[in-house]
C-alpha cells in the first residue's frame, strides 16, 4: 500500500493516462481494417495476416496456425510447421483467442468471420479446403461479391446465409 497520498495521486493519474492512450488507440484501430471472431468480438488479424486456429478434420493432431493475407483475393498463405495439409484436405477453423469454432454451419467446408473497415461490416466466408481459391463477402444488405477462381464451385452462394 502507498501511504502518502501525493504519491498515491501520481500514480493515479499515470493510471488515467495510460486508460487514455488505450482508448485512442482502441479507437484508431477501428478505422483501419479489422477482422473480428464473431463469437468473442476479438480481432484476429496482425501486420496484414488474419490469424486463424486449424485442425486437419481426418487427424486431430494435425493442427497449427494459418495465416491468410488480409486482403481479399490475396491467396498468399503462411503455415505453422505442426499442421501438415496438401491441397484438397479439410480443416476445421477455429477463434485462435477463444477457440470457437468458426466452421459455417450450413456448408460442409466453409467458414466465416466478420471484417470491419472504416466502420462497415461484412461477412467473409472462405473454403476450408486447402487449395480452394474462393471467398465471398457479404455486406449488411446480403450483397454478395466472390472471389478467386474456384468460386464457381458454389453456384448459388445464397444457401450459406
Ligand atoms: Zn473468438
Amino acid at each position: 500500500m502507498i501511504k502518502n497520498p501525493a504519491r498515491r495521486g501520481f500514480f493515479y493519474c499515470r493510471f488515467e493516462n495510460i486508460q487514455k492512450n488505450f482508448t485512442f488507440i482502441q479507437k484508431i484501430s477501428i478505422m483501419e481494417l479489422t477482422y473480428i471472431c464473431p463469437h468473442c468480438k476479438g480481432a484476429i488479424n496482425a501486420k496484414r495476416n488474419i490469424i486463424l486456429a486449424a485442425r486437419s478434420v481426418k487427424e486431430k493432431d494435425n493442427k497449427g496456425l494459418v495465416l491468410l493475407h488480409e486482403e481479399i483475393g490475396n491467396y498468399a498463405v503462411a503455415i505453422s510447421s505442426t499442421l501438415k495439409v496438401d491441397s484438397g484436405d479439410e480443416v476445421d477453423f477455429s477463434c485462435p483467442i477463444c477457440h470457437s469454432s468458426l466452421n459455417s454451419p450450413k456448408g460442409d467446408s466453409l467458414a466465416s468471420f466478420i471484417r470491419i473497415e472504416n466502420n462497415e461490416e461484412s461477412n467473409i466466408v472462405i473454403s476450408r479446403i486447402y487449395g480452394e481459391r474462393c471467398t465471398f463477402q457479404i455486406d449488411d444488405k446480403k450483397k454478395i461479391k466472390s472471389y478467386g477462381e474456384s468460386v464457381s464451385k458454389f453456384v448459388d452462394p445464397e444457401w450459406f446465409l
